[in-house]
């Protein structure tokens, strides 16, 4: 993978079910993830990662200072050698706040 010419990283809330460019799992509704949307070679794309997924790959990133980005498909093999645990532990999905105790919250403080 090159380097992109345009990219921006932020972080979703997935609405439905992606899938990872890192490890190919399942993104589970609800949880976090990583969508990094850029142009490589003229051509637009976008992939989406778990937020575990992405914070091993920055750590990773950060430690050898690649000059060009970790393709993600290759992360697996960078953590393996790195005595990471692959695949990344997903984000626990009851850590997050459920749709459904935001709106009590709404109800409650009306
Ligand atoms: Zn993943």
């Amino acid at each position: 993978m090159e380097s992109p010419e345009v990219y921006t990283e932020v972080y979703r809330k997935a609405r439905k079910t992606h899938r990872c460019a890192c490890c190919f799992r399942e993104i589970t509704r609800s949880t976090h993830y990583m969508e990094c949307t850029g142009i490589w070679a003229g051509a637009p794309d976008r992939f989406r990662i778990h937020k575990s997924c992405y914070e091993l790959y920055r750590k990773l990133s950060d430690r050898f200072h690649f000059d060009d980005p970790l393709p993600f498909e290759e992360l697996e093999t960078e953590a393996r050698e790195c005595g990471h645990a692959w695949p990344p532990p997903l984000e626990d999905k009851q850590r997050t706040l459920p749709m459904s105790a935001e709106g009590w919250l709404k109800k409650t403080t009306q």
